[in-house]
C-alpha cells in the first residue's frame, strides 16, 4: 500500500482511510457563549415558519409558484435586477465581516458547526459514555446501543428536514402532509426523505469534512483575510520554544516585562516558551489540527482551543491568551489597525449597493404595468382620420390578493382603447400575463413627424393606479 509522504488531511490517515475525529471538550467561557448563540440560532431557524408577517412567513421560498418572500416583501422572476443586487449585497457583507472578524461566522454561526457541536457530538457522547467531556468512546457503539444512536439521529434529521421543508411550501401545506399518506404529496414526501437521507449521511459520515474539502468559503480565505483580519491565533512569540511540564519557577512571568506582556513581543534571551506542550489545543480541535502551526484553511475559528489553553494556562500559573482572538499583525505586535483600505472601502461600496437596493425597491408597485407594441405594422388607418395602434400590456400581480385590473386612456380625448381579451386582466396573486389592447384615435392630433403621446392610467381594485405615457404612433403630417 502507498503511502502519502506527508500530511495531508486532518480527516485522512496516510494510508487514505478515515481518521475519526473524537475531539475533547473545553467548556471555557467562549464555549457557553457559542452555545447560547447556537441555540438561539437553532430556534429562529424552527420558529421562523411558524411566525407571519402581512398573512406569510417572514421567509418563503416558493420555488413552484416562482415567488420568494423576505420580511413580508415577496420578489418574483421578473426582480431580476433586485436579485443581482441583494447578491452583491449579501457577498459584499461576507467580504467586509471576513475581513474585520475572520471566520467568525464558520465558528459560532454556520448551521454546520451549531448543529455538529451541540446536537450530534452531544448524542455521540451520550451513547459514547463520554458525556461532559468528550474524546475517544469510552464504550464502543455496537449492537442495540449504535441502533439506537441512528434512531436517534433519524428523528432528529426527520425533524430537521421537516423544518427545512417549510421555508419552501409554507408550515400550513406542511401539517397538512404530515396528517395524509405520502402517496397523496408524493413530491414533497421524496423532498423530505431526500433532504433526511443527505442530513443523516452528512451528520453520521461527512461531518467535519465539509469545511475541509466542500465548503468554498473556507479556500477563500486568503483573499479576504490580511494580516490584520481577527483570527484564532496562537503566540509563538510567546509560546515558543515550548517545553512540556510545568515553570518552576514561572521565567516567563517572573521575568517578562509588563511592556513586553502588553505588546506580546518576543523575548529572544529566552530558552523556555509558555507552550507546555500538553497538545490539549490539538485534542479539542474539532477538525483535527494543530493551531500552533500558524494559519490554517481548515480552521472555523470555533475557539475551543483558546478555551482548552485558557484551562491550561491558569493551571500552570501563567497569563491566559497564548491562543487567542488577535490577527497576525497583533501577535506581532504591530497593533490591530481596524481603520485600513479594505475596511473603509467594502463598507462604502455596501453603502452605495445597500442604497441601490432600497431605491430599486422602493419603485416597486403593487402590480408592474409595462406597454410594448404588437409586433406586426405600426398602425393601421380605420377610415379617413382613425389611426389604430395595437399594443400588449403586461401586468404582474405583487398584492397580496387577487386583482381586476382596468385601463383608460386620459390624454388626449380622441382615444378610444378596447382590451381585446378582458378576461386577461383578471390575475391571481403573483401571476403575470399579457394583455393586446387596440388604442384607436384621430390622426389629426399626431405631431408633424406623426406620433402622439397618449396617458394611460391603470388600477387595480385596492386602489392602486399607475400612469403610462405612451408613444403612439401615426402617418406622417
Ligand atoms: S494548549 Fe496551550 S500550552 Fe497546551 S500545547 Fe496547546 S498551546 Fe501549548
Ligand atoms: S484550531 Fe482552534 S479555532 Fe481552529 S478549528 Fe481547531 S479548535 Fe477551532
Amino acid at each position: 500500500m502507498l503511502a502519502s509522504p506527508e500530511h495531508v488531511l486532518s480527516t485522512l490517515e496516510s494510508d487514505g482511510s478515515r481518521r475519526w475525529l473524537y475531539p475533547l471538550l473545553s467548556k471555557g467561557k467562549l464555549w457557553k457563549r457559542r452555545r447560547v448563540v447556537g441555540f438561539v440560532l437553532a430556534a429562529i431557524f424552527i420558529l421562523l415558519p411558524h411566525l407571519s408577517i402581512g398573512g406569510k412567513p417572514p421567509i418563503l421560498l416558493d420555488v413552484a409558484a416562482r415567488e420568494f418572500t423576505f420580511l413580508g416583501t415577496t420578489f418574483l422572476p421578473t426582480d431580476t435586477l433586485l436579485l443581482a443586487i441583494g447578491m452583491l449585497l449579501v457577498f459584499f457583507s461576507i467580504v467586509l465581516a471576513t475581513a474585520l472578524g475572520g471566520r467568525l461566522w464558520c465558528g459560532w454561526g454556520c448551521p454546520q458547526t451549531v448543529y455538529m457541536e451541540f446536537l450530534f457530538r452531544p448524542i455521540d457522547r451520550f451513547f459514547e459514555g463520554t458525556t461532559g467531556k468528550g474524546g475517544k468512546p469510552k464504550r464502543e457503539v455496537t449492537g442495540a446501543l449504535r441502533v439506537a444512536r441512528w434512531l436517534v439521529y433519524l428523528v432528529v434529521c426527520m425533524f430537521l428536514a421537516h423544518t427545512f421543508l417549510a421555508y419552501f411550501v409554507g408550515i400550513e401545506a406542511l401539517s397538512r402532509w404530515i396528517q395524509t399518506p405520502p402517496w397523496e404529496h408524493p413530491t414533497a414526501f421524496l423532498v423530505m426523505a431526500v433532504t433526511t437521507v443527505l442530513m443523516l449521511y452528512h451528520f453520521l459520515f461527512f461531518r467535519e469534512q465539509l469545511c475541509l474539502i466542500a465548503c468554498p468559503y473556507g479556500r477563500f480565505q486568503s483573499v479576504m483575510l490580511d494580516r490584520k483580519s481577527m483570527i484564532v491565533a496562537y503566540d509563538y512569540n510567546r509560546g515558543e520554544p515550548r517545553k512540556k511540564g510545568r515553570r518552576d519557577p514561572l521565567p516567563n512571568v517572573v521575568d517578562r516585562s509588563a511592556d513586553q506582556q502588553k505588546n506580546n513581543v518576543a523575548d529572544q534571551t529566552k530558552t523556555i516558551g509558555d507552550c507546555v506542550d500538553c497538545n490539549r489545543c490539538v485534542a479539542v480541535c474539532p477538525t483535527g489540527i494543530d493551531i500552533r502551526q500558524g494559519l490554517q484553511l481548515e480552521c472555523v475559528n470555533c475557539a475551543q482551543c483558546i478555551d482548552a489553553c485558557d484551562d491550561v494556562m491558569e493551571k500552570v500559573g501563567l497569563p491566559k491568551g497564548l491562543i487567542r482572538y488577535d490577527s497576525q499583525d497583533g501577535i506581532d505586535g504591530k497593533g490591530q489597525g481596524l481603520l485600513r483600505a479594505r475596511t473603509v472601502i467594502y463598507p462604502m461600496i455596501l453603502l452605495v449597493v445597500g442604497g441601490l437596493f432600497l431605491y430599486v425597491l422602493g419603485g416597486k408597485y403593487a402590480f408592474d404595468a409595462q406597454m410594448t407594441r404588437a409586433p406586426g405594422n405600426p398602425f393601421t388607418r380605420i377610415g379617413s382620420t382613425e389611426v389604430r395602434n395595437t399594443l400588449r400590456l403586461r401586468l404582474v400581480n405583487r398584492s397580496g390578493v387577487d386583482q381586476v385590473y382596468t385601463i383608460k386612456a386620459l390624454e388626449p380625448a380622441s382615444v378610444k382603447l378596447e382590451v381585446l381579451d378582458p378576461a386577461g386582466l383578471e390575475l391571481k396573486v403573483g401571476e403575470t400575463a399579457t394583455v393586446p389592447i387596440v388604442v384607436d384615435f384621430n390622426a389629426r392630433v399626431t405631431s408633424q413627424s406623426g406620433h402622439v403621446d397618449a396617458v394611460l392610467e391603470i388600477s387595480d381594485q385596492s386602489g392602486n393606479t399607475q400612469t403610462k405615457t405612451y408613444r403612439l404612433l401615426g402617418p406622417l403630417r
